[in-house]
């Protein structure tokens, strides 16, 4: 294919869970690997902030014209399935590579029924392979980094590169490549990612899909239960400090269900900001200025955000 298509003020109300944002400059769509050996060219000549966006679920963006540069990935960074490469650790361990742009509901999937273990605490967790190594996604106790053994990543500068799990820095929603500093100027991005996933420890391995099976629908029951998934949002809007889960605190502050115009923190759980209909970028950050000062006067702790802002 080797193949861009760009599109100009493409929608960002349109290209995330939360359904705000205003315009931004133009979309990069690179089809497969040979054409983001043109990408940094398409990006000077366009001119702007690249910013990498995944399934846009974890983005909040303001509204208006926004000086940004969309890269998406597309089909040639997607597969129907984990690529297997071997087995590890004395066969308790399989390798798996897997594209940025496979959905990671997908992939989880695709893995419990293969009877391999490590990532189906992520069940329900919408967004890409890229975004989830991005974000080091997690939930119930598990995390990208858990299962990452490697990653792939192409920059501006530098192509095409590699690095093992252990050369990165990996934390709580946290992600960083050493050498390549978030504010410096070489736009990168993870183009894959290389996993170990362990099998499940049962005495009977046919018994091991259906554990796993029921494990993820359990996680997706619970998550279900206790996070407004079907509404629109970008996730848990603060990072969970150490002091107590960001919804508790914002639950204490008085701020679970509190709305303006057509934004509220959810009164299911108060660390999602949902989009009722009509809302707009000023009102969600309206709403995360008194929530972050509430919580500030009443448990002394500065909120710090999860999701991303793009401006
Ligand atoms: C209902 C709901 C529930 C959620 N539950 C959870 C949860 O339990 N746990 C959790 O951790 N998150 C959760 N999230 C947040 C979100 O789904 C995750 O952070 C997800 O991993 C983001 O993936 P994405 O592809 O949508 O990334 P995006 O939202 O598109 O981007 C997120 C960040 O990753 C960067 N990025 C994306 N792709 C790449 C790439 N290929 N290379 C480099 N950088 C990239 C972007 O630049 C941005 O900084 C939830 C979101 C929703 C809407």
């Amino acid at each position: 294919m080797n193949r861009i298509r760009i599109s100009k003020a493409p929608s960002l109300a349109e290209l995330t869970s939360i359904g705000l944002g205003g315009k931004a400059l133009a979309e990069v769509l690179v089809e497969d690997a040979p054409a983001l050996e043109r990408l940094p060219e398409v990006l000077r000549r366009l001119g702007g902030r690249p910013v990498m966006l995944g399934r846009g679920s974890n983005i909040l963006a303001r509204e208006g014209e926004l000086p940004l540069l969309l890269v998406r990935l597309g089909r040639g960074f997607t597969a129907a399935e984990p690529r297997f490469l071997g087995l590890e650790e004395g066969g308790a361990a399989g390798v798996f590579a897997v594209p940025a742009a496979m959905p990671l509901p997908a992939l989880v999937a695709k893995l419990c029924r293969g009877g391999w273990s490590g990532l189906q605490g992520l069940a329900g967790i919408p967004g890409s392979v890229g975004g989830a190594v991005a974000m080091n996604a997690g939930s119930f106790g598990m995390d990208m980094k858990g299962c990452l053994k490697g990653v792939s990543f192409f920059s501006a500068r530098r192509g095409f590169f590699t690095r093992q799990a252990a050369e990165l820095e990996i934390g709580y929603r946290h992600f960083a490549v050493p050498g390549l500093a978030e504010d410096s100027d070489d736009f990168w991005l993870v183009t894959g990612a290389l996993l170990n996933c362990r099998k499940q420890a049962l005495e009977a391995p046919a018994a091991r899909p259906a554990a796993l099976a029921a494990e993820l629908e359990e996680f997706r029951r619970r998550k279900a239960r206790t996070q407004p998934v079907g509404e629109r949002s970008a996730g848990c809007v603060f990072k969970n400090p150490a002091l107590a889960p960001a919804g508790r605190l914002l639950e204490e502050a008085g701020f679970k269900g509190r709305a303006l115009g057509g934004m509220a923190f959810s009164g299911r759980h108060a660390n999602f900001l949902v989009n009722t209909g009509s809302g707009r970028s000023a009102e969600a950050f309206a709403l995360i200025e008194a929530a972050r000062a509430a919580v500030k006067t009443r448990s002394g702790v500065e909120l710090e955000l999860e999701v991303r802002v793009w401006e």
